[in-house]
C-alpha cells in the first residue's frame, strides 16, 4: 500500500505501474493491448509536467485494466473516471485498483459513445483501427466532446489525418512525442514475435 502523498519520479512510476495486471484473454475485436508501463509513464509524466493531472478531473477512455488511470491517481488526480465497455477487463481493473486505497475514482461500464461528462484531461490508448476501421476516430470524437486536453497514442503515419480532424473540432496538436512501440505477439495473426510500429504520444488542446 502506498502512502497517498508520496512523490514519484518517472522511473518509480514506471516500476509501480509494471505491477498492474493485464488482460486475461485479450479480445482481438476490441484491440485489447495493455500499454507497457514505460510507455504509460511517458504519457503520464508529460501530462503531469504540463499540470494536467494533479488536482484535475481525468477520464481514461477505453481504460482496459486501468494502467493509465491508476497512474493518474498515483500522480494526484482529483478524480479519475475509467470508461470501459468490456466486463472482463473491468474485473481485472477492479483487482488492480483494490491494491490502493483510493476513493476518488469511478468506473463507467459503458461504450465511450455514452460518456458525456465534461472533464479536464483525457488519457487514452485507443484502438488504432487495425481491426475495426475508424475505431480511433470514435475515441477522438468523444475526447473532443468532453475534454480540454487530450493525451493519446496514435500511429505516427496518421499525423496528417489527426491534424485535420483536430482542426475540424476546434482542437490543435500542441506536441507529439515519437515512441518506438513493440507490440508483443499476443494474437496468432502476428507473424513476428515483436512487431515494431512507430507511434506518437499526441498532445491536443482545445483552441
Ligand atoms: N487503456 C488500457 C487499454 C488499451 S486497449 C491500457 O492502456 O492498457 C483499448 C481498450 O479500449 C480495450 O480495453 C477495449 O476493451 C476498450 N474499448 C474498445 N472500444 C471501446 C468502446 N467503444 N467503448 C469502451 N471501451 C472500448
Amino acid at each position: 500500500m502506498l502512502r497517498k502523498n508520496m512523490r514519484f519520479t518517472k522511473k518509480a512510476l514506471a516500476i509501480e505501474l509494471s505491477k498492474i495486471k493485464g488482460f486475461l484473454k485479450p479480445k482481438v475485436e476490441l484491440e485489447q493491448y495493455q500499454t507497457d508501463s514505460e510507455i504509460a509513464s511517458v504519457l503520464l509524466w508529460d501530462a503531469y509536467m504540463r499540470n494536467d493531472i494533479t488536482q484535475k478531473i481525468v477520464a481514461d477512455l477505453g481504460a482496459g485494466t486501468g494502467i493509465l488511470g491508476i497512474g493518474a491517481l498515483l500522480l494526484g488526480a482529483k478524480k479519475v473516471i475509467f470508461v470501459e465497455k468490456d466486463n472482463d477487463a473491468i474485473t481485472v481493473l477492479k483487482q488492480n485498483i483494490a491494491e490502493y486505497n483510493y476513493k476518488n475514482y469511478k468506473i463507467e461500464n459503458l461504450d465511450i459513445d455514452k460518456f458525456t461528462r465534461k472533464v479536464d484531461t483525457i488519457i487514452m490508448n485507443p484502438p488504432f483501427g487495425v481491426q475495426k476501421k475508424y475505431a480511433d476516430r470514435k475515441f477522438l470524437e468523444i475526447a473532443f466532446k468532453v475534454g480540454n486536453k487530450i493525451y493519446s497514442f496514435h500511429k505516427l503515419e496518421t499525423k496528417k489525418f489527426i491534424e485535420k480532424f483536430c482542426s475540424e473540432h476546434n482542437f490543435e496538436i500542441i506536441g507529439i512525442i515519437p515512441i518506438r512501440f513493440g507490440l508483443k505477439k499476443h494474437y496468432n495473426f502476428h507473424t513476428k514475435k515483436i512487431k515494431n510500429i512507430n507511434i506518437g504520444l499526441f498532445i491536443m488542446e482545445k483552441k
